[in-house]
């Protein structure tokens, strides 16, 4: 007996913590997308800046399908190829000299913020536990990652909140000057705000950060889960910058959609993580691991990162022409690389949704980023085709929204 889900289905079935549009995607590639009635569409979102090398990418497909024939999980009792393969790779690829694996950002956070409170704990003592982050910043959805993150209405309504835990204003190092001392034990930053609004951070700020850790024995950690593997035209952002932070995060298009995470770090700060301090089932996973390795293999190639530069370009040009035709509809756009902020005003300001919806009708997934911000975070090698097309759609769909 077959029996084709609906959108209804998850009003049924599904806990509400959602709300997804009417439409079911059933099959990908590329750049391209096709729901159940076969409609096709181009693909603006990348699966939130997880699908960076699109849907269905035959590289990927392979390292999966060879890894799936041969061993898909067994435990942290032992060690496996994949994982090591990843860990090396990403290793020699970074300032990192350690890696962790698990299975998504917020782990990769978790872990992050367990590894600087517990290193400031074990070199300067318990006194030292003040993690520094930053309003709008998003870090996952574990209870220490929305308390740490900077949305109170991700954090509000589930009981007491971990303490220690002190916001400043995002590119603004006065703020930060007024939290930091010596117990404060590490900052944690996105060198792009994500979820916050896409937000780059000003080289100013990031390089301050870094002598203010270094001045505090703070550790400086980078999330680099949505701005990381080669989305900003570098395969890490903090690599544009020239900062180097001491803890890393990655995850999203490290696997490529396939669920991993990833921290990054010293010897000498990872040795506070002894066996027993911190762990993860999935962690390290043999098929996630054999994905990421191709992944990370693939956007590491200089030219794929130029590419992501060129398409940047692209991207604005396209959004410019929109903004002129439109009167003036984005009071500005601004990201890195292939994660675009187009900040909506006049009578679309605040109805980043409804932008949302139109542009569906018009054969076009895309993303927002809070109410009024569409966000662009396709795959890292979608093709100029897809790009003018998709674009088109857009511009059909703001054409639609007109007052
Ligand atoms: C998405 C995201 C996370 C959370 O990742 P999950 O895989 O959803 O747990 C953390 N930090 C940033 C910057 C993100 O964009």
């Amino acid at each position: 007996m077959s029996w084709t889900p609906t959108r209804d289905d998850f009003d049924q079935y599904m806990v509400p913590n959602y709300s997804p549009q009417r439409v079911i995607p059933v099959r990908g590639e590329g750049s391209r997308l096709w729901d159940q009635d076969d409609r096709e569409y181009i693909d603006f979102a990348g699966g939130i800046a997880v699908n960076g090398l699109g849907h269905a990418n035959p590289v990927l497909l392979s390292a999966l399908k060879e890894q799936a024939d041969k061993v898909w999980h067994l435990s942290n009792v032992y060690t496996n190829e994949p994982a090591l393969k990843l860990a090396k790779t990403l290793v020699e690829h970074t300032f990192a000299e350690k890696a962790f694996f698990c299975s998504s950002g917020g782990e990769a956070n978790e872990a992050a913020l367990k590894l600087v409170r517990r290193y400031a704990f074990e070199k300067f003592g318990e006194q030292k536990d003040k993690i520094i982050s930053f309003r709008q910043s998003f870090h996952g959805r574990t209870f220490f990652t929305v308390s740490v993150g900077g949305q109170p209405k991700y954090s509000e309504g589930f009981g007491p909140v971990p303490g220690a835990i002190e916001h400043a204003q995002y590119n603004d190092l006065e703020s930060v000057d007024a939290l930091i001392d010596d117990r404060t034990c590490a900052i944690i930053v996105e060198p792009v705000q994500g979820e916050g609004g896409v937000t780059p951070a000003t080289p100013e700020f990031l390089e301050g950060l870094r002598e203010r850790c270094d001045r505090h024995q703070a550790l400086l950690v980078f999330d680099e889960v949505q701005c990381g593997m080669g989305r900003s035209g570098e395969l890490f952002a903090y690599m544009g910058y020239g900062v180097t932070p001491d803890v890393l995060t990655s995850a999203k298009a490290l696997g490529g959609g396939f669920p991993i995470g990833a921290m990054l770090t010293t010897t000498d700060i990872a040795s506070v993580f002894q066996p027993g301090t911190h762990g993860s089932t999935y962690g390290g996973n043999p098929l996630a691991c054999a994905v990421a390795l191709a992944a990370v293999e693939t956007i590491a190639d200089p030219s794929l990162l130029d590419g992501v530069k060129a398409r940047h370009a692209r991207f604005q040009q396209h959004l410019e022409t929109l903004n002129q035709k439109h009167g003036g509809i984005f009071s500005e756009v601004r990201g890195k690389g292939l994660l675009i902020g187009a900040e909506l005003s006049g009578h679309l300001e605040g109805r980043g949704r409804d932008v949302l919806a139109a542009a569906i009708d018009e054969g076009l997934m895309m993303l927002v980023a809070g109410p009024s911000v569409l966000r662009f975070a396709p795959s890292l090698i979608i093709t100029d085709d897809e790009i003018d097309q998709g674009m088109e759609s857009l511009d059909r769909a703001l054409a639609s929204l007109a007052e």
